[in-house]
């Protein structure tokens, strides 16, 4: 019988960040369910700081190290292992984001447990673990009912509520010692990202443009757009691979968080890390040529039609409106 539900606090340079919460806020729901205790396991340099954040654990395993500052993937999941067997934990849960990215399947592999990702809800019905993850862009969800007492779920953002996992109280901590393991490989320096030429954040219109859009050539039908609604052209991930525009306008997970008034999707497939990025813009209006395009789920408005025919018409109208 497993002794916890655990939850891997993810932080930022020592503030903890909103997946933490979702997280909390979940596990604390499993482990009512299955009648044992939820512990937070903080582990970092200088991450005492944490500990006021996490009353909605029972109790917080703190990993407090210099050597942990930058930690390579391969250390932390090392720590981890220890972790979660001399807790005796049944479930680890970790966000789905940038930070975590790749502890999950590592540590999974290590205890030999399976590997849930893009997690957006957890059940328990009689002592049954039922996770539902997100698969092809939003397109299936799949429940996994737990057969195994062990597993490690990556937590999709935003799939919680964060609330839920808010208590201000700081809940016994228990230090835990780092394991003898090789402190190679580790990451040197964080780098801040460049000022862009434009600060899509900042932008209240913005026309993003995706693979639907072929070409670099056709980024001027963005540009018409622009011309006549102002704002500035973003796109979806993999127009910024191509190098048809810079970084600094991507919108989604690995890109910018955008809340602009009005944002247009041209050829944008709506994949949950796009519209992670944009789901609260105050107007959103999609031009797709597939009517089953999930950016038609998130969109107020929506053009099923090919991007060429329907730009070139919409910037005529506008111009004349003007
Ligand atoms: C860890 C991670 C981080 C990621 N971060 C990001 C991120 O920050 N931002 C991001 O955008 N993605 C990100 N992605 C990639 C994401 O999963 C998708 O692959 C990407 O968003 C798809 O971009 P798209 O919608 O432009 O392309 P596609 O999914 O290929 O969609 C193209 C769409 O265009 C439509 N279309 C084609 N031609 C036309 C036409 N002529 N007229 C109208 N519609 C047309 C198609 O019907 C289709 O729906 C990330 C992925 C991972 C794994």
């Amino acid at each position: 019988m497993a002794k916890c539900i655990m939850v891997l606090v993810e932080h930022f340079q020592g503030t903890v960040v909103d997946i933490t919460y979702e997280m909390l806020g979940a596990g604390r729901k499993i482990a009512e369910s299955l009648d044992v205790p939820l512990t937070a396991v903080v582990f970092g340099k200088d991450v005492n700081k944490c500990l006021s954040a996490l009353g909605a654990a029972d109790s917080v395993v703190l990993i407090e190290d210099e050597r942990l500052e930058m930690p390579g993937i391969r250390i932390i999941a090392e720590i981890l292992k220890s972790v979660f067997e001399q807790k005796e934990a049944s479930i680890m849960l970790m966000g789905g984001t940038n930070i975590t990215a790749g502890i999950g399947p590592s540590l999974a592999c290590k205890l030999k447990v399976p590997f849930l990702n893009f997690c957006k809800n957890i059940s328990v019905e009689g002592g049954t673990v039922t996770v539902t993850s997100q698969l092809f862009g939003g397109k299936i969800l799949s429940n996994v009912n737990l057969t195994n007492d062990k597993c490690i779920i990556s937590v999709y953002p935003g799939s919680f509520q964060n609330e839920a996992g808010k208590a201000a109280k700081i809940p016994p901590v228990e230090e835990f010692a780092v394991p003898a393991i090789e402190f190679e490989p580790t990451f040197k320096r964080y780098i801040e990202p460049e000022a862009g030429d434009v600060d899509i954040t900042k932008e209240s219109v913005l026309i993003s443009v995706g693979r639907g859009i072929e070409n670099s050539d056709n980024i001027s039908l963005a540009d018409d757009l622009v011309s006549v609604l102002g704002g500035a052209v973003a796109a979806s991930r993999p127009v910024i691979d191509q190098g048809w525009l810079p970084l600094s306008r991507q919108v989604g997970k690995s890109g910018m968080i955008v809340k602009p008034k009005l944002y247009f999707a041209l050829g944008i497939s709506g994949a949950p890390e796009h519209v992670e990025g944009m789901k609260d813009s105050e107007l959103i209006v999609a031009v797709n040529k597939d009517a089953a395009a999930p950016i038609f789920n998130v969109a107020h408005y929506g053009i099923c039609a090919d991007l060429q025919d329907i730009v070139p018409v919409l910037v005529e109208n506008l111009k004349n409106k003007n």
